[in-house]
């Protein structure tokens, strides 16, 4: 899933403090799941925001929505209705979310109130750790299911690099070290033969070194 921390309520309160009504849309689906622009936390920032412009002296009118998807142009019509009434909006859904809103509402300004971090998995309750960067061409099935990409932090595609010591990484002696983390698991699937076979120069233009990117799906096209 993408994952999103929270942007400091300063900054959140610099961006909305020029305007009377606020339009405030979490969304249901990653930043959900990773407790930072669901409905509950729509409501946390509500209150904060209220309370900051009440000791201002200030009353804000802030319309709380929480949408299926805030990526999906489907969902975020759901605000047609709303926008006469808001004077900006503040999303807490991730960069994709923010973008569909401002893509589809263009006379209205658009503030995220989370910072998006990464795509991670869930590694423990209130834990989420890098998993992939969308490089285009998984190599996982050769890796032993354990991205050199996303978790080496060099991105070392034949590892490992000189630094790696006891398993861990020389950029961070709390991070597991991708490539100790690909030989064991090669070891316990019996390929350890594998980590021989040299990675030809990965070809980054899947990645975003070829620009942005788009999937079209001419199955599903319309
Ligand atoms: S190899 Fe690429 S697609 Fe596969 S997990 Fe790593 S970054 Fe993601
Ligand atoms: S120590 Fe391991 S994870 Fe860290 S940069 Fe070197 S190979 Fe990559």
């Amino acid at each position: 899933m993408i994952t999103a921390v929270r942007k400091s309520i300063e900054e959140i309160i610099a961006c909305v403090s020029p305007y009377d009504r606020i339009l405030l849309v979490g969304c249901n689906e990653c930043v959900s799941v990773c407790s930072v622009g669901g409905r509950k936390e729509v409501a946390l920032l509500s209150s904060a925001l209220h309370m900051h412009f009440l000791k201002q002296g200030k009353t804000m009118d802030i319309r709380e929505m929480t949408l299926e998807r805030q990526c999906d142009p489907e969902y975020v019509e759901e605000l047609v209705n709303y926008m006469d009434g808001a004077d900006a909006v503040l999303s807490m859904a991730c960069g994709c979310g923010v973008q569909t809103i401002a893509a589809r509402y263009r006379e209205k300004p658009v503030f995220p109130a989370v910072n998006t971090t990464f795509m991670g998995a869930s590694e423990r309750q209130g834990v989420w750790s890098e998993r992939c960067q969308g490089c285009g061409d998984c190599v996982l099935g050769i890796t032993g299911g354990i991205c050199p990409i996303a978790r080496c932090s060099k991105r070392l595609m034949n590892g490992p690099c000189g630094g790696s010591t006891k398993g861990k990484c020389e950029i961070d002696a709390n991070i597991d070290c991708a490539w100790q983390l690909i030989w064991d698991r090669l070891k316990a699937l019996g390929l350890e033969k594998r980590i021989e076979d040299i990675m030809e120069a990965k070809d980054w233009r899947t990645s975003r070194d070829g620009g942005p990117r788009t999937i079209t799906r001419e199955d599903l096209a319309s």
